[in-house]
């Protein structure tokens, strides 16, 4: 069978050439011998791959040399905790936005260790645009500003960043990691679950200024401080190894692309194709305010939930497939991360202007 378009939010799709080169090395990787599956993580074979995959990461984002990359494991969802466990270690106040369901699940986890201020909530209108926010409303002694900063879920993300001043910018980066140059030198943490924009699920990403790092809770477990996992180089305990070694072919192939000012503007133009058809259109509708699209998750509707689902199936039987929407907001999304190439959006706006002729 040929691969499909695939439309995934997450696990999503991988760049054909990765899945390639891991098949060639798949039961003997190199002169070792063994699949990398099969390795101690304390090898020297192994330490070459977690060394290779952080440095083309630190290469490609141009993270500054008083962060650190630790390759940790429990998905973003587990950073929910993490963050407060090891930052509300001062005043015990953090400041939120509230931009999606995931937003919202941070909140909930930070709640339980400090107080929480939410600044400003896009939930009165489905979490369709990112919200005014005034700045005087920011708590002056926060021990940390969160945001998220792509709303996989609504399609929307933040174009620009709270100006927080000297209080540390945590930012949930699972959806959008990757997909732009950004300035890592403004955030105090990056957080990211692999499997939207870097390799298989399993593995998460932080990237973590080191002045942060230590002053943890004293009632936080072991394995939930950075502490741990910066001391040890991601190997306190066994690392997600195999997730590792696909995400550094990863970088290797956003490198090899010419980086991510490539890849941001290959973003751009799959997200533009598939904006401009959507603002052209009389039947499908874009669900987000236009300010605050996503290059990575574009939201739509047809006029009607039936409209809706026959749209789906006959995507699907062209090999467009997972393209219905979260189940909160309905219609459609198309997630068209790094590994979508351009033929796929292309070929998904024709069918969208054939299903239009057709069912006008
Ligand atoms: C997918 C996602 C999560 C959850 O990630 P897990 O790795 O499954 O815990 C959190 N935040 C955002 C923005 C996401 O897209």
């Amino acid at each position: 069978m040929e691969r499909v378009y695939n439309f995934s939010a997450g696990p999503s799709m991988l760049p054909v050439e990765v899945l390639e080169q891991a098949a060639k090395e798949m039961v003997c990787y190199k002169d070792s011998g063994m699949s990398v599956m099969e390795m101690s993580h304390r090898s020297a074979v192994y330490e070459d791959i977690i060394n290779r995959a952080e440095t083309s990461l630190r290469e490609i984002m141009n993270i500054p040399s008083n962060y650190k990359v630790l390759f940790l494991q429990g998905g973003a969802s587990s950073q929910f905790a993490m963050v407060p466990l090891n930052l509300m270690k001062g005043s015990k106040k953090a400041d939120y936005l509230l931009t999606g369901e995931w937003s919202k699940k941070a909140i909930a986890e930070a709640k339980r260790y400090g107080e929480v201020k939410v600044i400003a909530s896009s939930e009165d209108k489905v979490f369709s645009y990112i919200p005014e926010y005034n700045k005087a409303d920011f708590t002056k002694d926060a021990d940390y500003f969160h945001i998220t900063s792509n709303n996989t879920i609504f399609g929307t993300k933040f174009t620009e960043l709270p100006d927080v001043g000297d209080v540390p910018l945590v930012a949930d980066m699972s959806s959008n990691i990757l997909s732009e140059v950004i300035d890592v030198s403004k955030y105090g943490i990056i957080y990211a679950g692999a499997q939207k924009n870097m390799g298989p699920a399993g593995l998460t990403v932080i990237i973590i200024r080191e002045d942060l790092i230590g002053n943890e809770m004293d009632i936080t477990p072991t394995m939930f401080k950075y502490s741990t996992h910066a001391k040890n180089g991601s190997m306190f305990n066994t690392p997600p190894t195999y997730a590792i070694y696909i995400a550094g072919l990863v970088f290797d192939w956003i490198k090899s692309k010419g980086g991510l000012a490539v890849v941001e503007k290959i973003n751009n133009e799959k997200a533009n194709l598939l904006y401009n058809f959507l603002d052209d259109s009389e039947l499908f509708k874009g669900t987000v305010e236009k300010k605050d699209r996503s290059l990575m998750n574009v939201c739509f509707v047809l006029p009607n939930a039936e409209l809706d689902s026959k749209f789906i199936k006959e995507a699907g039987k062209l090999g467009f497939v997972n393209l219905k929407g979260h189940r909160s907001v309905g219609g459609m999304r198309a997630s068209i991360y790094n590994a979508m190439p351009i033929e796929g959006v292309q070929k998904l706006v024709d069918f969208m202007k054939s299903f239009e002729t057709e069912n006008k």
